[in-house]
């Protein structure tokens, strides 16, 4: 599909509207992203013609359902070439995906003593699910540091792993700093000392081609509504010898075989890990965002946004008083930054009323922020709905707010 801008904003029926007589400049994508029409109506022709309670039943809306639901489990395999249907488990979002990797590998793998490797810019997603499985199991955590370029210090990894640590948990892209992380070769790295590696991907998926076979991933988590699909719908994608190993993570229907009081013996996989009545309209219309995804194509997802990450970072480093955080080359349409002298939330507020809509705070990273002594920056974050003009609309803001201080 050739890449028309004008018909790619048409799609997005939320972009095309004034706030405070503005025009909205949606740079929050990193929080979630907006919907095209195509997942909207996905979500609707579901409800509104084929909508019943998946797998079990013997009507048809029930199977038409079910195989809707089925199909997104296939395009989500093909979307980071995992091997096979079963390895991709239906989550309520990468939060939810790393928990059931740190419960269940916990259950099955961990021991006292042993270690779990957590890197420095961790969202805090991918840093508590290890500290309550630490607890439980009496296990340690152990910090991969970064610079204050915002670069894993990866060359220290051979000395922190040693004959307790387990596993390596490290974000693919930072929500914060937009670092791409070199994960193949940590990944490489920890398999030659027999560690496993979750790679929490919630802010790769949507912008970067992933193909979980060549990274070599043995746990691989993200979110569909950083992806311009519904919320409370995620996946983990695990190896199937570690899923099949890993007991299940919660109890309930449909991931079960049979049931009684004397024992209960478990479904197989993916279901295993699917208890209850999962979000059916929202992993429907899910299939419909990868597909709508797939048309673009993640290479010109990539293209576009750095095109616009290197733009937009240009003219910020012209403002006085500037700093960005995490300046790596290898980096996604992510920009975190404060200005001398303003209160970074008092950047964000003011945004919003010229129509600017950024994030402020500590971005669920407060490890991060620590490492850079602060409390929180402004991030704008782009997707490939995002135009150059929209940046000159943002910066014009910002020398305006700045102005006021
Ligand atoms: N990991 C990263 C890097 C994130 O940016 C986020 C959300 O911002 C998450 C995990 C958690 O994703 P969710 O809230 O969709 O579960």
């Amino acid at each position: 599909m050739s890449f028309d801008i004008s018909n790619i904003r048409k799609d997005f029926p939320i972009l095309n509207q004034k706030i405070y007589n503005r025009p909205l400049v949606y740079f929050d994508n990193a929080a979630t992203t907006q919907r095209p029409q195509q997942v909207i109506d996905a979500l609707t022709r579901t409800y509104s013609e084929y909508y019943g309670n998946i797998h079990r039943a013997a009507h048809y809306l029930a199977d038409k359902a079910t195989m809707a639901y089925e199909e997104t489990r296939e395009k989500a395999q093909k979307l980071i070439n995992a091997e096979t249907r079963e390895q991709i488990v239906f989550t309520k979002g990468a939060t939810e995906s790393i928990n059931l990797v740190a419960y269940s590998y916990g259950e099955a793998f961990m021991q006292e003593g042993d270690e779990i490797i957590v890197s420095e810019m961790e969202h805090h997603s991918n840093i508590v699910p290890w500290q309550l499985m630490a607890q439980r199991k009496k296990a340690r955590i152990v910090m991969l540091p970064m610079d204050d370029d915002g670069r894993l210090l990866i060359e220290q990894l051979d000395a922190l792993i040693t004959k307790r640590t387990r596993i390596i948990a490290v974000g693919h892209v930072s929500n914060v700093l937009g670092t791409i992380n070199p994960v193949k070769e940590i990944i490489e790295k920890a398999h030659t000392r027999g560690v496993h590696v979750l790679i929490d991907g919630a802010q790769a998926v949507p912008h970067l081609q992933i193909d979980v076979q060549e990274l070599d991933a043995d746990f691989y988590a993200f979110s569909a509504h950083k992806m311009y699909g519904p919320n409370g719908v995620g996946v983990l994608y695990g190896k199937r010898e570690l899923l099949e190993q890993m007991p299940p993570y919660q109890g309930g229907g449909e991931m079960i075989s049979e049931v009684s009081f004397a024992g209960t013996s478990y479904n197989e996989l993916p279901y295993k890990f699917e208890a209850g009545t999962p979000n059916i309209s929202g992993v429907i219309a899910f299939g419909a965002a990868i597909d709508y995804l797939q048309n673009i194509g993640l290479e010109t997802v990539s293209r576009v946004e750095t095109e616009i990450l290197k733009y937009a970072t240009a003219e910020l480093n012209k403002i006085q008083g500037m700093k960005i955080y995490g300046t790596q080359i290898k980096k996604s349409g992510v920009i975190s930054f404060n200005v001398e002298g303003v209160h970074f939330f008092d950047l964000g507020t003011m945004l919003d009323k010229f129509g600017i809509a950024v994030r402020t705070g500590h971005h669920c990273a407060d490890p991060l922020m620590d490492h850079f002594g602060i409390q929180g920056t402004v991030r704008v974050s782009f997707a490939f709905y995002n135009t150059k003009e929209e940046v000159d609309l943002f910066i014009e803001a910002l020398k305006k707010v700045i102005q006021m201080f």
